[in-house]
């Protein structure tokens, strides 16, 4: 008999919700006009983007601005640090303002801008809280952007990007703020009219949209202005800013699940919520897990507990999970085929010693998970203790 999979690894990315499954298909069969197309199936497929984009629009709480498709975080990250990086010449070579840890997608540009002549500055992060004392340092600096995640895709903290936002802007009023609130959209309140940020990612499998499809809202002032630069041409679609026919199935699906999403939004962040703390409060108050490291960030997401086994590598307890039928991660899915050997930069910024960062994996949620799975979990965590840990 095949062992039931229990999946905890919801941040990594999630199952196709139902709806958008089915508003995908229909467009699929029926809905192939091109929405650059003047003809009645042009039109046709214009006014499903449009109608996706308002759900999108609505789950994201912000009614102005507009939204850049793309591929998914990855690409919305990459034209929001790099076509803000060359849309204005006076500001090329500034500085760019970040924390230690983001996700690989905005690392890596920003290690391609540093060699092209930009600096980077950090702020500390830690126990996941962005930390502005360090700011003062950063006053001469010509600031032309500061990018920061909503929500830590490894600690689980969420980060005040509100807080970001108002020090950048009252300090920079040329920088634009950027969030990349791919764990953190539906999660906690993203919305820019409340945190008052210039671009905001998000991408589709996180929330129950397939993989492949996401976005980056831009807020009215970066379009005024022409604060971004495209990183593909050659079309016009999207504002100009990402030429390429739309993948209409892909944001048909992504609308639905925003609309399915916010609905369910309060009531699953609140299991989720509850799922994590009757999990951590286990692990800290019942001896089997004495050698048990929690992460508990000072902010934590509803959907995120960070653990370890400090000395007992996180491959190896996620193997041995894994055979048991339960699928976690250790350190963030994308970076796990480049890094396995080396201490994340989140958990280090975070705090967590080496040895400790090395032994983390993350359990992630989607608020179905039962009282049975987390007694699955902790009983199979315990054997790990026994068969694994004290032998060594
Ligand atoms: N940012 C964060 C914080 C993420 O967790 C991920 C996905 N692991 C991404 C960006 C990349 O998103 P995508 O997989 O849609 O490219």
């Amino acid at each position: 008999m095949n062992t039931p999979i229990l999946y905890l690894d919801h941040s990594a990315t999630t199952p196709v919700c139902p709806e958008a499954v089915e508003a995908m298909m229909q467009v699929l069969r029926d809905g192939y006009g091109n929405p650059s197309s003047r003809h009645t199936l042009g039109r046709q497929a214009a006014a499903l983007v449009q109608k996706a984009t308002e759900q999108i629009m609505d789950a994201l709480g912000v009614k102005q601005g507009a939204l850049i498709f793309t591929s998914g975080g990855t690409e919305a990250n990459n034209l929001a640090i790099l076509g803000r990086a060359e849309a204005k010449p006076r500001l090329q070579g500034g500085t760019i303002l970040t924390t230690q840890g983001e996700h690989a997608s905005v690392e890596a540009p920003l290690a391609y801008l540093q060699q092209k002549g930009y600096s980077i500055a950090y702020l500390p992060t830690k126990e996941g809280v962005l930390d502005f004392s360090v700011a003062e340092s950063f006053a001469a600096k010509k600031m032309l952007l500061a990018t920061a995640m909503t929500v830590n895709n490894e600690t689980g903290a969420v980060y005040d990007i509100k807080a970001l936002s108002q020090y950048v802007h009252q300090h920079f009023p040329d920088a634009l703020v950027h969030t990349d609130a791919t764990q953190g959209f539906l999660k906690v309140d993203c919305s820019p009219q409340n945190t008052k940020v210039d671009m905001l990612t998000l991408s589709g499998h996180k929330i129950g949209a397939p993989k492949g499809i996401g976005a980056l809202w831009i807020s009215p002032d970066v379009i005024k202005t022409r604060g971004l630069l495209p990183r593909n041409i050659g079309g016009d679609q999207c504002q100009d800013l990402r030429s390429g026919t739309e993948n209409v199935p892909g944001i048909v699906a992504l609308g639905v699940a925003c609309e399915v999403g916010k609905k369910q939004q309060k009531e699953k962040n609140e299991k989720m919520a509850q799922f994590r703390l009757s999990l951590l409060e286990e692990l800290q108050n019942d001896a089997r897990f004495r050698a048990v490291t929690v992460l508990t960030p000072k902010h934590p997401a509803p959907h995120i507990l960070s653990l370890a086994i400090p000395g007992l590598p996180a491959e190896t307890l996620l193997n041995f999970l894994s055979q048991k039928g339960i699928c976690v991660s250790a350190g963030s899915a994308c970076a796990s085929n480049h890094h396995q050997s080396k201490a994340s930069a989140a958990l280090l910024a975070y705090g967590v010693p080496e040895k400790t960062a090395l032994s983390t994996i993350r359990l992630s949620f989607d608020g179905t998970e039962t009282q049975q799975d987390k007694e699955r979990f902790l009983s199979l965590l315990s054997d790990a203790l026994t068969f694994l840990y004290r032998r060594r």
